[in-house]
């Protein structure tokens, strides 16, 4: 009989049924609180009725219309609706279906539109797994060990962190700008450098924010050297942080933004955005793939985006994203275990440290396990696997955070006790 790889970990040993809103059912008809969302891709839940319809009614006319040999309707459809929320000037699309994807296509779009060979990266960055992906990605070891040499051309800079480094948020940012610009000096001139890689909020890297001043600080230097700022978005779009994209809570413009996850409510979607004039200096026939927009996808990205407007999803992560965080944060108060609780939106995580100050992977491993035998469903991040996240779907109801926060409470003092 044939089984899953050995390699494959699974969080949790929830043999899922069926998912409905907020909640996944397993074969034995438990129900679960999801709060994990898939990582961060059933934004409007599990499906929703409009979602469903919309795929429903696609799979019964075309499955997959290859977008390179034909066009179709929900390609056309989608792209028109992502005009409407792209940020300004990004109105050049490229399909792919997943992040990885997305990421190497503003790789190969970077280096080809500047003609400049290294990338700069901020350390505890996730862009993916596929191999140049991996070469972008410092949040772990674990996504790079064993398969090296990876790519070359990839300079790290540090991430203001500064629960990681121990300082307040000003002194973490000077630190970042300072190393950001001795790195021009000492591993990538500015003329050599294509792009900046950033995630407006570490995701798999331990859910923590970046900041005005900093993001400001890179959009300068990218001004002042001709190097392009890509902000990676796939696990901060579509309304995930409270605002539709991450960058917006740091009044910055990115030249490149990368969409997957909560675009397509499940269902593999991702994509670039750039303008026309940069899109156009990549090389031709450098973006294609056999099931890039595929049909029955766009069609429930399509139905996303008039859920997300038309149920103010955005305004609701706002307001129960606070809420979400705002009770962590009084459970992380109480409890000396959790050393800094942090997030934007529906973005949440509680880092877990010893005493002394190290990350206690073990306490948070077994907040998690708790808080699964009390039916919430949970995931861990960061680079020592410490932080446990809580990532409710867009739709999630005020109601649901407090049952959340009830059985947080509970798990973190069985795991702590
Ligand atoms: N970038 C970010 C910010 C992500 O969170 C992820 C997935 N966790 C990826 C890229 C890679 O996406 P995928 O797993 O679909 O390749």
């Amino acid at each position: 009989m044939a089984t899953l790889s050995p390699l494959l970990k699974q969080a949790t040993p929830v043999v899922v049924d069926h998912g409905q809103g907020a909640y996944l059912y397993d074969t034995t008809g438990r129900r679960y609180l999801d709060f994990t969302a898939g990582i961060g891709v059933t934004s409007t839940g599990h499906c929703h009725p409009k979602v469903v319809e919309a795929a429903q009614n696609q799979v019964g006319k075309l499955i997959h219309g290859q977008y390179t040999t034909v066009m179709h309707q929900p390609l056309q459809e989608l792209t028109a609706k992502l005009g409407d929320v792209l940020p300004t000037g990004l109105d050049s699309l490229f399909f792919s279906n997943s992040g990885s994807e997305a990421v190497e296509a503003a790789l190969r779009l970077s280096r080809q539109a500047t003609a400049r060979p290294n990338i700069i990266v901020f350390q505890g960055g996730f862009h993916g797994r596929t191999v140049a992906a991996a070469s972008l990605t410092t949040s772990g070891t674990r996504f790079s060990a064993g398969f090296s040499p990876l790519m070359s051309g990839v300079h790290v800079a540090p991430f203001p962190f500064a629960y990681h480094y121990g300082w307040d948020e000003e002194t973490a940012t000077d630190f970042a700008l300072r190393e950001l610009d001795y790195l021009f000096a000492t591993g990538t001139a500015p003329h050599e450098t294509a792009a900046f890689f950033i995630e407006p909020m570490l995701g798999e890297g331990g859910y923590v924010p970046a900041n005005t001043r900093f993001m400001q600080g890179l959009r300068r230097r990218a001004d002042e050297h001709g190097i392009l700022l890509v902000i990676d978005e796939i696990q901060t779009g579509f309304g995930r942080t409270g605002k539709f994209w991450g960058h917006d809570h740091f009044d910055v413009h990115p030249d490149i933004v990368l969409i997957a996850k909560g675009l397509a409510s499940g269902f593999p979607l991702s994509g670039i955005a750039a303008s026309k004039e940069l899109m156009a200096k990549a090389w031709p026939g450098s973006q294609g793939g056999t099931y890039g927009g595929n049909a029955v996808a766009c069609a429930a990205a399509a139905a996303t985006l008039d859920v997300i407007r038309d149920e103010n999803l955005v305004d609701n992560a706002a307001a129960r994203g606070t809420q979400l965080l705002e009770g962590a944060r009084q459970i992380g108060d109480k409890t000396p275990a959790i050393g800094d609780v942090r997030g934007l939106g529906l973005l949440v995580g509680s880092e877990f440290t010893t005493p002394d100050g190290q990350p206690d992977t073990a306490t948070a491993q077994a907040a998690h396990k708790a808080a699964l035998q009390r039916d919430l469903l949970l995931l861990t991040c960061g680079a020592h696997m410490n932080v446990v996240r809580m990532i409710p779907p867009l739709i999630v109801d005020a109601a649901q955070i407090d049952t959340a926060l009830d059985i947080w409470a509970d798990a973190v003092a069985e795991a702590t006790k």
